[in-house]
């Protein structure tokens, strides 16, 4: 595990042994855990700390418990999708064979020349949550980051059920980090954008979300309990390749980035199956 800031990173474990080795133990943990952590980093050793440039970052949270997404969640995206504005929040799930890290590539299938991009603010659960009032919501929730909902859209639309279109492997990209919520004070105006070989495709902000971070937090926890280390993906803006004219798939050789504002930006070149 490790805490970055000013290009420079600390490794958690040689700062302090008795930290977890992993996020999902770190995230179990706690705030007791957390505030070890920034104990560490606080304290640590030259012998601790590396260089930004001197490692390559894994995804945040290579093997999330849960990994739920949220559809038709912007009022300019589901204009743009020919959907009415929903009542409920529409929850579908991908798994952790998806995740990959920044930096990392997405694998077109050969079965699907259909591949989309979904520039999306993910937030990540930080302590158990069952009937948890909106207004108490954002106390559950450990960090936020970019996370890109790749969608195969022929797979996804054959059925009723988006599952299969969802889950290829490659397809869950997230990162660059877990940015921790005491860095983000207000998650629901941010600036969030996506860009294909630097050409912009997705702009826009945290403020249209249909369904809050608080109220899908509500929502999921009417019915389920979330655990540490579950992603909630909050769906995505307008712009997304299927709804432009002519349609705009992703081709090997492109490179995807998407930015959120405080959290970075996440970049994944794409590549054909076998490559
Ligand atoms: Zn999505």
């Amino acid at each position: 595990g490790a805490l970055s800031g000013n290009g420079a990173i600390v490794d958690l474990n040689r700062a302090n042994p008795q930290l977890p080795t992993d996020m999902l133990a770190f995230l179990a943990g706690g705030a007791d855990t957390k505030a070890l952590a920034e104990k560490a980093v606080a304290s640590a050793l030259p012998s601790a700390v590396v260089a930004r440039s001197a490692v390559t970052l894994q995804a945040p949270l290579p093997r999330p418990g849960k990994i739920l997404c949220i559809g038709l969640n912007y009022r300019d995206h589901a204009a743009e999708s020919n959907q009415p504005i929903p009542d409920h929040p529409t929850v579908f799930a991908k798994y952790n064979n998806t995740v990959v890290g920044p930096g990392a590539a997405i694998v077109l299938p050969t079965v699907t020349e259909k591949v989309d991009y979904e520039a999306e603010f993910a937030f990540v659960i930080g302590r158990t949550a069952r009937n948890v009032a909106a207004a108490d919501a954002l106390d559950y929730v450990a960090g936020y980051l970019p996370f890109n909902d790749v969608s195969a859209r022929d797979y996804q639309m054959r059925t009723s059920q988006w599952t299969v279109g969802k889950t290829f492997d490659t397809f869950g990209p997230m990162g660059p980090a877990l940015v921790t919520s005491d860095e983000i004070p207000n998650p629901h105006d941010l600036d969030i954008s996506l860009t294909i070989n630097g050409e912009v495709l997705q702009s826009s902000n945290t403020s249209n979300l249909i369904f809050s971070v608080n109220e899908l937090i509500a929502d999921l926890t009417s019915f389920m309990t979330l655990e540490p280390g579950d992603l909630i993906s909050t769906g995505t803006p307008s712009g997304v390749g299927s709804a432009r004219k002519p349609q705009r798939w992703l081709r090997a050789g492109d490179v995807v980035a998407l930015t959120i504002e405080g959290l970075g930006t996440l970049e994944n070149p794409v590549i054909a199956q076998g490559a």
